[in-house]
């Protein structure tokens, strides 16, 4: 890392902050969303402090392309590859609150009856 504050998800990669970690590898980390808008929500976060999806650059390519391969591959592990969402709010006015890249992961499996598609306001 550099001089830059820690946000509070690198606080979570640091194990500074709990966390439910359902997938971690040495780009990323995944979590469960602490107020989850869908049964099934994770947040997928880049290891790398980057704020908003619009400040990623080349160098950065990679580990962009990286996510959503992991983003794959958890569904599968959590058995929702056949219908989720991923969803990036790049923006405050967009509804970003931490300004620490983040995907959202959200399904709703069909054995859940606990929330309707309309219900998720992210
Ligand atoms: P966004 O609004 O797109 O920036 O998403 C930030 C997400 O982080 C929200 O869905 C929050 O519920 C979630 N969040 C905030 N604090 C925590 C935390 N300590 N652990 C897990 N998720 C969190």
């Amino acid at each position: 890392m550099t001089d830059q504050v820690d946000t509070l998800f690198t606080r979570i990669i640091k194990r500074e902050i709990p966390a439910e970690i359902v997938y971690e590898d040495d780009l990323c980390i995944a979590i469960n969303d602490i107020a989850p808008q869908a049964p099934v929500h994770v947040l997928l976060i880049p290891k790398r402090q980057i704020p908003r999806l619009a400040d990623a650059t080349e160098s950065e390519r990679a580990i962009l392309g990286h996510l959503m391969l992991v983003a794959g591959d958890i569904s599968r592990q959590l058995g929702v590859d056949e219908a989720f969402r991923l969803v990036v709010n790049n923006g405050a006015d967009a509804g970003q609150t931490v300004f620490h890249l983040h995907l959202h992961i959200l399904a709703n499996p069909k054995d859940s009856k606990q929330f309707s598609e309309s219900d998720t306001g992210i």
